[in-house]
């Protein structure tokens, strides 16, 4: 949604209420204050990885190195859509029992 986004450039914040987006002092602050309306809790990860875990590192290649991008970004692929999904998967995965660890980061 449009009035959800943030819209500040470390000068103006294209919503504030007291120079209605040319640039004032209270710009950051009213950026701050919409950041914080919009993102009660903070920010809220896609997908993490562990980098001292190998398996997790091959994950993170897997999900979103440079073969996965262009798979998704590229011609013919999902998008953004393809790619949440393809990271929220890849994120359920770590969290699934045991016998799903080895699931396809060592081949070749
Ligand atoms: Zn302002």
């Amino acid at each position: 949604m449009a009035n959800h986004r943030v819209r500040f450039d470390g000068h103006r914040y294209i919503n504030c209420r007291w120079c209605y987006g040319r640039g004032c002092l209270a710009c950051e602050g009213e950026a701050e204050k919409a950041y914080r309306a919009a993102f009660p809790d903070g920010p809220k990860p896609l997908a993490t990885f562990r980098l001292d875990d190998p398996a997790d590192l091959e994950r993170a290649r897997r999900l979103i190195g440079p073969e996965a991008i262009e798979k998704h970004f590229g011609p013919g692929g999902g998008g953004m859509p393809a790619f949440e999904a393809s990271l929220r998967e890849g994120q359920a995965a770590t969290h699934a029992p045991a016998d799903q660890d080895a699931e396809g980061a060592r081949r070749g």
